[in-house]
């Protein structure tokens, strides 16, 4: 009798996005005409830089000729080439000191934030905001960090950290003692961003109780405001309490190609039960090599271009057109009297619901009155009742008409 990992039990269904494609394929099927404006994709629309096209080409030529070939890649960390414009162009030129041999190419940020818990013990105590990035949470309730459902879709044995519009959607450290804490910055759903003073007390709590913060940072090139940090690194002493995740998918359109990074500073240790400290870089490189073998040649060399001149201007371009949707969506929503938050410094907008109306509610809503499909903060944690998400990705003239929609029913 073949047992199964019971841990995989005790996870709720994937609620949201099943919910969100269930109540717009009915309400499409009773109304075939509408024309349906998705303001709720976390995924970008806008077609990969002119460089990155012309670097993979170059990469498949050279895939097809005998001398240029290339099979595995011997190093498992990914190619030296990549590894040293991400370390100069992402790090050293913000005057922070991140070696190549820090940086470990993958093919995600979800696999990363997701597979990293698996080189740290099962009795740590996780801490995570709420609402959340559901990944953090569901890896490890599937590695049985947790017991069961906890209600409001959360877990026993989890610390949550809500983020409401009283402490500015950035937590503080809390007052019990976690190791392992899940930050994202800029946020996904709510946009939010932490300054250097807020993420300094969270290196200080990690300092303090021994802790690792897992700090996501998948939309750093998003951020406008210059005084707002884009890697954790830029705090004293981050290097001894962190790793970063990294990833160009949002930055440079790289969703449906792959590949991402992961930073494991030198400095970084964990302990064993009876207190003796261990590296973690390579045992997190021994983990992807064992189970991991490395991204293409073709996606690293298209990845390494966008930190060429011509490349980094394209991928600039694209921000820019997110950025001016989002730009559009806070001002025309807070103009007609909404509540938002984000959009500044990340392509996703906050919006209050108007008094007494739930996330669910205020969806139904905006899809059958405006047409206009969003994302219900509850989906993301309890903490996201009330709310929901509007994401910046899109066509500027369809967020636009979406925006004059919302404008007629409010
Ligand atoms: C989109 C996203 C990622 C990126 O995931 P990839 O696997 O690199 O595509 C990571 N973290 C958050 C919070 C995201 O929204």
């Amino acid at each position: 009798m073949t047992l199964i990992n019971e841990n995989f039990l005790k996870l709720q269904a994937g609620y949201l996005f099943p919910e969100v494609g269930r109540r717009v394929r009915a309400y499409k099927e009773q109304n075939p005409n509408a024309k349906i404006i998705s303001m709720g994709i976390g995924d970008v629309t806008q077609p990969l830089a002119p460089a990155v096209i012309k670097a993979m080409k170059k990469a498949v030529d050279e895939m097809g000729r005998i001398e240029t070939f290339r099979g595995y890649d011997d190093s498992g960390v990914g190619y030296e080439f990549l590894r040293k414009a991400i370390s100069e162009n992402d790090f050293k030129a913000r005057r922070v000191d991140i070696d190549i041999d820090e940086i470990i190419i993958s093919d995600g940020a979800k696999s990363d934030t997701a597979n990293i818990q698996e080189i740290f013990g099962l009795d740590n105590v996780v801490a995570l905001s709420d609402p959340v990035y559901p990944v953090y949470v569901d890896t490890n309730v599937m590695a049985g960090r947790t017991a069961g459902p906890a209600g409001k879709g959360r877990y026993e044995g989890i610390v949550y950290m809500p983020c409401t519009e009283a402490n500015n959607f950035v937590p503080e450290p809390p007052k019990e003692k976690v190791d392992l804490i899940y930050l994202c910055f800029p946020n996904n759903p709510i946009g939010a961003v932490a300054t250097k003073k807020q993420l300094s007390k969270w290196v200080d709590y990690a300092h303090k109780n021994k802790a690792i913060i897992l700090f996501d940072a998948a939309y750093e090139k998003y951020i406008s405001q210059t005084d707002i940090p884009r890697s954790i690194y830029e705090i004293d002493g981050a290097k001894e309490v962190a790793i970063e995740f990294r990833s160009f998918s949002k930055t440079a359109g790289f969703t449906g190609v792959r590949c991402a990074f992961t930073v494991v500073p030198r400095q970084l240790k964990a302990y064993t039960k009876d207190g003796r400290a261990v590296e973690i870089g390579p045992i997190w490189k021994r983990r992807q090599c064992t189970k991991f073998n490395g991204v293409s040649y073709i996606t690293q060399a298209g990845a390494a271009a966008v930190y060429t001149e011509e490349g980094k201007k394209q991928i600039k371009e694209t921000i820019n057109i997110y950025m001016g949707n989002a730009k559009l969506i806070r001002e025309t929503l807070s103009k007609i009297g909404y509540t938002v938050y984000g959009g500044v410094n990340a392509p996703y907008i906050w919006l209050k619901t108007p008094k007494g109306v739930s996330s669910w509610d205020f969806f139904d809503t905006l899809l059958k009155k405006a047409n206009v499909i969003s994302t219900p903060g509850a989906g993301f944690g309890s903490a996201g009742e009330g709310y929901i998400r509007l994401t910046a990705f899109g066509q500027t003239e369809n967020v636009k008409e979406a925006l004059e929609r919302i404008e007629t029913i409010s």
